[in-house]
């Protein structure tokens, strides 16, 4: 069985890292970096230039997965086809793709064109240049920095640049950069509930981040946002730093006639996390739309992603055993949202469905455990 793993992020990673070499199972992993990136990690490297990477060769030894350092340019399911930037074609009986997802700017004028992102390594490069330069003695531009999105990439973003921000403002006897988190919605953190919240927006408060709730980003320009209140009332904020971590959506690198698509583009998948009409095909992460038991999509986390690797890197074996394949059950053991430095606010599942809420040092060490052990998991 031919079998291609597109993407090497916390689902195709997962996937291949759970597979022994099996008779009959031919894998080839495709990525386009010969590294994994802990995504969830991304707002300490744009802070503080932490190495949020991890080469793969290691990580695929005893494996049996071959893989291939190239980038996909397109995937055809009908004709059983991927074709890769280099122009090769590459053909399989069974694909599982784990591409992720790309960031939505919601054609807002002007921001895909002047915002920074943060989905990867070099986005994470460009935010820490920024605030180096800024704190160097001879900058003389404007030193702000506007966050749009106040879900948890936008607030584990803002917290730790301030903390990265006091840190040089005393080591350097400058004034702090001023950060502005816009939110074109109700509440900060939706994810979470209202005590857990309150403490997040304490920590945004004694950061003296300038947090604007209501707020929806209008257009940007090179160095500055128009942000609208929902009476109408208008206001621009210059800014040094535009940086938009507002929304995203399934990297639309998949073609069809029958593929089912949702919310964000993500594509349909059955209880086997297989693209509805077509079988051989598994979507997994950002790019999937797998449904709880509750029949609600399932959130697009590190989290889920690596659950569903894990069981697709299991249903492969079966596959080549000819055993019947396993359902997916997904399950939130917990979220954890980082605030700068040693401190966090989240939460963790307790039997009977209860939830712990927990904050400060020990949700800190929480989040520390839980990237652990997904390090584990993968070596
Ligand atoms: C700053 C930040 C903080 C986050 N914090 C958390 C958190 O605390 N907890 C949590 O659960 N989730 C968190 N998330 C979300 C989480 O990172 C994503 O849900 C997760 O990465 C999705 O996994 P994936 O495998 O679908 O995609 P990814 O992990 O994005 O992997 C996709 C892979 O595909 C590769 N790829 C993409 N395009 C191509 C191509 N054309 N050709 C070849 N290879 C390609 C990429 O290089 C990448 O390796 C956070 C995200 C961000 C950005």
């Amino acid at each position: 069985m031919k079998t291609l793993i597109l993407g090497a992020g916390y689902a195709g990673l997962a996937a291949a890292t759970s597979l022994k070499p099996t008779p009959g199972l031919e894998v080839l992993l495709v990525e386009q970096n010969n590294y994994h990136t802990f995504e969830t990690r991304l707002h300490e490297a744009a802070a503080h230039n932490t190495r949020v990477t991890v080469p793969l060769v290691p990580l695929l030894r005893g494996t049996g997965v071959h893989w291939e350092q190239a980038a996909v340019e397109n995937v055809d399911v009908d004709a059983r086809e991927v074709l890769l930037k280099d122009g090769r074609v590459l053909t399989y009986d069974t694909l599982v793709v784990g591409l992720g997802s790309v960031t939505n700017f919601y054609r807002i004028p002007g921001l895909a064109e002047n915002a920074a992102e943060l989905k990867d390594v070099s986005d994470a490069d460009e935010i820490f240049t920024f605030v180096n330069r800024a704190y160097a003695g001879d900058y003389t531009g404007n030193r702000d920095i506007v966050v749009g999105g106040a879900g948890l990439t936008g607030v584990e973003l803002v917290t730790e640049l301030a903390q990265r921000a006091e840190q040089l403002s005393k080591a350097r006897g400058l004034p702090p950069i001023r950060i502005h988190l816009v939110e074109a919605g109700p509440k900060i953190l939706p994810v979470l509930d209202d005590a857990l919240r309150a403490k997040a927006q304490k920590t945004l408060d004694d950061y003296n981040i300038n947090t604007l709730i209501g707020h929806r980003l209008m257009q940007a320009t090179a160095d500055s946002v128009t942000v609208q209140t929902a009476d109408g009332e208008q206001k621009v904020i210059p800014a040094g730093k535009i940086i938009w971590t507002g929304g995203i959506q399934a990297r639309d690198i998949v073609k069809g006639e029958k593929l089912e698509k949702g919310p964000g583009g993500r594509i349909a998948v059955d209880a086997e996390l297989r693209a509805k009409n077509y079988p051989e095909v598994f979507v997994l992460g950002d790019m999937g739309l797998a449904l709880n038991e509750e029949g609600k999509p399932v959130p697009t986390t590190a989290q889920h992603a690596g659950q569903q690797g894990r069981l697709t890197g299991k249903n492969l074996m079966r596959l080549a055993k000819g055993e019947a394949l396993l359902p997916y059950v997904p399950n939130t053991l917990g979220e954890f949202v980082s605030l700068g430095g040693l401190m966090a606010v989240g939460w963790m599942k307790l039997p009977w469905n209860q939830k712990l809420a927990i904050t400060g040092g020990i949700a800190h060490v929480m989040k520390r455990a839980s990237e652990w052990r997904w390090r584990q998991s993968i070596e």
